[in-house]
C-alpha cells in the first residue's frame, strides 16, 4: 500500500510540475471528508436518541437530529476484531474469516474501505485504542497512518519491551482501566487538521466505553451521585464476585451508571469533533458516521461483557449518519440495517466505486425514503474461543444455531415482536413463524451469505511474533474464558 501511495504521489507531482493545465488542485479528489467513529462496546439502548432514560449522548443525539438515524442496526459479531473486519470489508464473519482470537488476520486479498479512499487520493488515517485493531490482524490495510493510541499497551508490539510488559501483572487491567479517548481523539485531530486541501478518511476508534467501567471525574459519579458501596467498575472483566447475576440492586444500578458514565465521557469527544469541524470551516464538506462494533451484556442471559452470545444486547448497535447537504436531516430509518451496509454507504456518499467482494448495500437511498428496499437479513456470528453461534435476524424474529458438538439447543428462534429481550426461545419449526424463520436461514445459506467457500481465500494467519504471542497469552488474550475484547 505504501508503495502504491508513493507512486501516486509521484505521479501527481509530475503532473503538477508539467503544468498540465489543471492548476494546483489537479488530482485532488473533490469528495467530502469522511469520518468513521466506532465507539467500542456501545449498546444502542443506552444511547439517548435510541430512547434511553438518561442523557448519556447529547452530542451523538444532535448528530442524529441533523442527520439520519438507523434504529435497528445489527453488528456481524459480538467482539471487536470480526465486527470491524465486517465494517471494513462489507462481508460477514464467515466470509472475511477474521474470527478467532488465536491470530487470524484479514486476508490482504480483500480490498478494504480505507484502501478505496486511499486509492482515490484521500489522505487516510486510523486511530484506535484497543489491542484487536492492531495492524498485525490486518485491519490497517489502506491507512497512510494507523496508530495504536493506548500508551499503556503500545509497548507490547514493537518487541523490545515485551518481556517487561508481559511480566507486569498490572498491564492487562491497565489496558481496560486506562483512559484513552484523549489520546485517540488527539491523534485523529492532528491528522485531520494536517491534510490541507486533500480530503481525508479518518477512522476513530474510541475505546473507553469498553470495560472496565472506570470513567474519569466527573463521569464516575455523574449518573449515580451519593453511592457508597463496593462497586467501582474495576475488575469487571475478571471473576470478581462483586459482579454477579445476583448482585444487590443498588450495586447493579451503580455498575450501569458507571457504564453510562463512560458513554457520557466519550460523547464529549463528539462535541469536540463538531467544534473542530466548524473551526476548520469544513462542516459542509464532511460526512460523519457514528456506530459501534458490539454492545455489552449485563446478565440478560446470565453472563457479563461480550463475545459470548449473539443476542441483541451485544449485536444491536447505534448507527448515525451526518453530512450537511449530503445526508438528509431528521430521517429515522426503522427498518433493520447491517454493519456490512456501512462501507457501501460511505463509498456512495464519496462517489467512489463499491468493494468488489462487498455483501452489503448502500443505505443512501434509505436516508431519503426512510425505508430499506433490499432483503436485509442480518447475519451475526461468533466462532471464537469455542463458540459456534450463527444468527439470522429479520424484522421481528431471530433464528439462532449453536454448531458445537453436543449443544443443548442446536436450533431455536425468538419472536422479537413480543419478546425483544430474547428470553423465550422456541424450538417449534414445523409450521408458522418458526418454519418461516428456519426457511429464511436456509435461504441465507443458499444465497452464500454464510458460505465460507465464498470468501476470497479466507483469513490468513496473523503474523504474531513469539514476543507478541507471549504477551497476549500472559494476559489471557489467547485463552478465552473471562478475558474478552
Ligand atoms: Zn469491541
Amino acid at each position: 500500500m505504501f508503495r502504491r501511495r508513493v507512486i501516486q504521489t509521484l505521479a501527481l507531482a509530475l503532473l503538477s510540475a508539467c503544468g498540465d493545465g489543471g492548476g494546483e488542485d489537479q488530482g485532488i479528489p473533490d469528495g467530502p471528508n469522511v469520518i468513521l467513529i466506532s465507539i467500542d462496546s456501545l449498546r444502542a439502548d443506552h444511547v439517548g436518541c435510541y430512547g434511553y432514560k438518561r442523557q448519556t449522548t447529547p452530542n451523538l443525539d444532535q448528530f442524529a437530529r441533523e442527520g439520519t438515524r438507523f434504529a435497528q442496526h445489527v453488528s456481524s459479531s459480538s467482539w471487536t476484531l470480526p465486527a470491524h473486519a465486517a465494517m471494513f470489508t462489507s462481508t460477514v464473519d464467515s466470509v472475511h474469516g477474521c474470527v478467532e482470537a488465536t491470530g487470524t488476520a484479514l486476508n490482504p486479498g480483500f480490498t478494504t474501505l480505507a484502501e478505496r479512499f486511499q486509492d482515490a487520493g484521500y489522505a487516510t488515517g486510523g486511530f484506535y485504542g484497543g489491542p484487536y485493531l492492531h495492524e498485525v490482524f490486518g485491519l490497517g490495510q489502506g491507512f497512510d497512518e494507523y496508530v495504536y493510541c493506548d500508551k499503556s499497551n503500545r509497548e507490547v508490539f514493537p518487541g523490545d519491551k515485551v518481556e517487561a510488559w508481559s511480566n507486569n501483572p498490572n498491564n492487562h487491567a491497565r489496558s481496560h482501566n486506562g483512559v484513552t479517548n484523549e489520546a485517540v481523539y488527539g491523534a485523529a485531530r492532528e491528522f485531520m487538521a494536517g491534510t490541507g486541501k486533500r480530503p481525508f478518511f479518518a477512522f476513530v476508534h474510541l475505546w473507553d466505553v469498553h470495560y472496565d467501567f472506570t470513567p474519569p471525574p466527573p463521569w464516575d459519579t455523574h449518573f449515580n451521585p451519593g453511592y457508597t458501596g463496593p462497586v467501582d467498575g474495576a475488575g469487571f472483566s475478571r471473576n470478581d464476585q462483586r459482579y454477579a447475576p445476583g448482585m444487590a440492586a443498588a450495586d447493579f444500578e451503580q455498575l450501569v451508571a458507571l457504564y453510562d458514565g463512560e458513554i457520557g465521557w466519550t460523547d464529549t469527544f463528539l462535541g469536540k469533533l463538531r467544534e473542530d469541524l466548524e473551526r476548520w470551516g469544513v462542516k459542509d464538506d464532511t460526512v460523519v458516521a457514528i456506530t459501534s462494533d458490539h454492545g455489552t451484556e449485563f446478565f440478560e442471559h446470565g453472563t457479563k461483557g461480550h463475545r459470548q452470545t449473539v443476542f441483541d444486547e451485544v449485536v444491536h448497535v447505534p448507527f448515525v449518519l451526518w453530512g450537511p447537504g449530503r445526508v438528509p436531516s431528521g430521517t429515522v430509518v426503522e427498518d433493520q440495517t447491517r454493519a456490512i451496509d456501512l462501507a457501501p454507504t460511505l463509498l456512495e456518499l464519496a462517489d467512489l466505486a463499491q468493494l468488489d467482494t462487498g455483501m452489503g448495500h448502500s443505505l443512501v437511498p434509505a436516508t431519503r425514503s426512510g425505508r430499506v428496499e433490499f432483503a436485509n437479513a442480518a447475519v451475526s456470528e461468533l466462532y471464537s474461543i469455542g463458540f459456534e453461534l450463527r444468527a439470522v435476524r429479520v424484522e421481528g424474529g431471530k433464528f439462532l444455531t449453536d454448531g458445537r458438538d453436543g449443544a443443548p439447543i442446536p436450533e431455536r428462534w425468538y419472536d422479537l415482536g413480543v419478546d425483544p429481550g430474547e428470553q423465550a426461545a422456541s424450538t417449534e419449526f414445523k409450521s408458522g413463524r418458526g418454519a418461516e424463520l428456519r426457511q429464511q436461514y436456509l435461504q441465507t445459506l443458499a444465497d452464500g451469505e454464510l458460505a465460507i467457500s465464498r470468501r476470497p481465500g479466507g483469513a490468513v494467519a496473523a503474523d504474531l511474533t513469539d514476543e507478541i504471542r507471549r504477551a497476549l497469552d500472559a494476559n489471557g488474550y489467547l485463552k478465552g474464558g473471562d478475558e474478552e475484547e
